[in-house]
């Protein structure tokens, strides 16, 4: 299998990646990214799937799967993209060995913003060297329908150190400050999707796009047969 090949404009001058598994990528991911690049005025939006996540447990679908996948659901998207160097990369994927390669190609000088959505952000101190990744970028944490602010104090101030008031002020600097932002809320998750799947529901379009879906009938993925 061919993973498709995506690359930035060359004349980009931020880079934003949002890393994740994508086990599928679901509306909620499509959307939310399509309203951060309007948001932050800045395309595209680069989808990074993971090979191997290291902070949960295996995908379903392979690397392969989730990566065609992606590519099927952001094909009408100018202003997304995809990265495939975790998928090609294999092995354990982490977030810190990525954002210092991307930081090693771009140069010291163009801000670089790692997006993840409020739960992600609520796990960080399980990620590898996660202290590190402000070294290389910036951190941009997406609020999410039935997820809230996490608890942990050292999360927290370490949040509040480094904060700035909007997430636009991370496209002024390269690299060491993280934001939060709401964009409009999606109620959908790849758990969900996969349940329903499962149990022979079928996703409305809102919640999963139909060429994924077709993707994932023709791969008897989740459950389907
Ligand atoms: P799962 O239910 O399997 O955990 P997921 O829906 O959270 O999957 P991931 O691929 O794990 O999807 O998500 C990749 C990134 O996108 C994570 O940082 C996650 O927080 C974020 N994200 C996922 N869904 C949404 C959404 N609806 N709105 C905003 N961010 C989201």
């Amino acid at each position: 299998m061919v993973i498709p090949e995506f690359n930035a404009s060359p004349a980009a001058t931020v880079k934003l990646l949002w890393g994740g598994t994508f086990d599928p990528i679901h509306q909620g991911h499509v959307s939310s990214a399509i309203e951060l690049s309007k948001y932050l005025g800045v395309q595209p939006v680069q989808l990074l799937p993971n090979s191997q996540p290291a902070h949960r447990q295996r995908p379903v679908a392979t690397a392969e799967q989730r990566a065609e996948m992606l590519a099927l659901a952001i094909d009408a998207h100018d202003e997304l993209a995809m990265d495939t160097r975790e998928v090609k990369r294999q092995g354990p994927s982490y977030s810190v060995s990525t954002m210092a390669e991307v930081r090693q190609e771009i140069g010291p000088i163009m801000p670089l913003i790692w997006c993840m959505g409020m739960d992600a952000f609520a796990g960080l101190r399980q990620w590898h060297r996660w202290q590190e990744l402000l070294d290389y970028g910036h951190v941009l944490v997406l609020t999410r329908p039935a997820t809230y602010w996490p608890q942990d104090p050292e999360l927290l101030t370490w949040y509040a150190t480094h904060k700035v008031e909007d997430a636009k002020h991370l496209l002024a600097s390269p690299s060491g400050q993280v934001a939060h932002l709401k964009l409009g809320q999606h109620a959908v998750s790849a758990t969900q999707i996969r349940q329903q799947l499962c149990l022979g529901l079928k996703p409305s379009a809102t919640e999963l796009a139909p060429a994924v879906a077709q993707y994932i009938a023709s791969q008897s993925l989740y459950g389907i047969n």
